[in-house]
């Protein structure tokens, strides 16, 4: 007989709790958080056939569930405490479950964050998680602090850089061509990010502005102009000179042709990299920070206070974005 779902709960998603005071199986999860510090919270939720294909893995699945919402703590600036989990499923699928338990798991466990309840139910392959995290009153990295003259910075892989999710998305739609290899790191960039995390915590004091890159390049720089233009008292935007040239590639991307290049690492989306603003004078403090996180860190622009967002060349001639932003009610 298929497992009720009580014994499903029990058998994949309850396991003993060290940091919460309380976690599955009460009606709420009891939290401890460090006198002194604000809670940091977010949910993301993951839909089949929206944000993930049916063909991923279930490891996988679970892996990237947690990965973009821990994404959303590093952009905050926030350390890990504990998350819920809100499963819709069609049916019972016991290696379904044991696959996706053992993804979501092995990277809860890399951060030390622990699963404290949530709520199982039949319908469509949905997976819903609300993280809990924590950062000192007042150190949060909020999108709203940006100021003309500061450098922007973006996140990436050590060798790697933006647009692969993309690219890898537009293999699956049968829009490119991917050699074996390419193909094979380009999925596992879109199928296995990597929150950067520990590149959060080592930003609080100084990044003066973060948001983690889920829609895009060009939508989520869009979100730090409108909301720090209007918090700087600016009658718009900040402005933005951003060259598009200096935007890290991986090797596979650098092998397509250069319209599809841009259109991926400026339009992507599913990068969950961190895009920064900072003060040219913490340029030194930003590189040591990014490798002590064991990432890398690449200037890609200036903000400015003329409240336009000018993407140019190499040789400093502007280039074409054609691309709308992702809106899940548009697309
Ligand atoms: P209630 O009906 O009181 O909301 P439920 O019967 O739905 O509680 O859930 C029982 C317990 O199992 C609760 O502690 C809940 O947080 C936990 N739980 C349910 N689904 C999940 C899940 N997918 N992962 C972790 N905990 C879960
Ligand atoms: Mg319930």
């Amino acid at each position: 007989m298929a497992l009720g779902e009580f014994d499903l709960i029990a058998r994949y998603f309850t396991r003993p709790v060290h940091r919460a005071a309380l976690g599955v199986g009460d009606d709420c999860a009891l939290l401890r958080p460090t006198p002194g510090m604000q809670l940091a919270v977010s949910t993301d939720l993951l839909v089949e056939g929206r944000h993930f294909l049916s063909t991923v893995a279930p490891e996988r699945l679970g892996h990237k569930a947690l990965a973009v919402n821990l994404s959303d703590l590093a952009a905050c600036g926030a350390a890990p405490l504990a998350f819920t989990l809100t499963l819709s499923m069609p049916r019972v699928d016991e290696a379904f479950l044991a696959g996706f338990a053992q993804g979501l798991f092995a990277l809860a466990d890399a951060h030390g964050i622990e699963l404290v309840g949530g709520d199982t139910t039949a319908g469509p392959l949905t997976v819903g998680i609300t993280v809990f995290g924590e950062v000192p009153a007042g150190e949060a990295l909020r999108r709203d602090g940006a100021r003309p003259g500061d450098r922007l910075w973006v996140s990436h892989p050590v060798g790697g850089g933006l647009g692969d999710a993309r690219l890898a998305l537009e293999a699956f739609r049968g829009r490119v061509d991917l050699a074996g290899e390419d193909f094979t790191t380009v999925r596992r960039a879109m199928e296995l990010p990597t929150p950067r995390v520990a590149l959060g915590l080592a930003l609080r004091g100084l990044a003066s502005a973060a948001i983690d890159l889920s829609d895009g390049l060009l939508g989520d720089l869009g979100h730090v102009r409108r909301r720090s233009g209007a918090a700087a008292g600016l009658p718009g935007p900040l402005g933005v000179r951003l060259h598009a040239d200096a935007l890290p590639c991986s090797p596979a991307l650098a092998r397509q042709d250069r319209a599809l290049r841009l259109e991926c690492s400026l339009a992507g989306g599913d990068d969950y990299e961190l895009l920064i603003a900072a003060p040219p004078a913490h340029d030194a403090a930003l590189r040591a920070a990014a490798a002590t996180a064991g990432c890398a860190l690449t200037p890609i622009g200036e903000l400015t206070d003329d409240g336009a967002l000018q993407v140019l060349d190499a040789a400093g001639r502007p280039v074409d974005t054609p691309w709308a932003a992702f809106d899940h009610f548009r697309a």
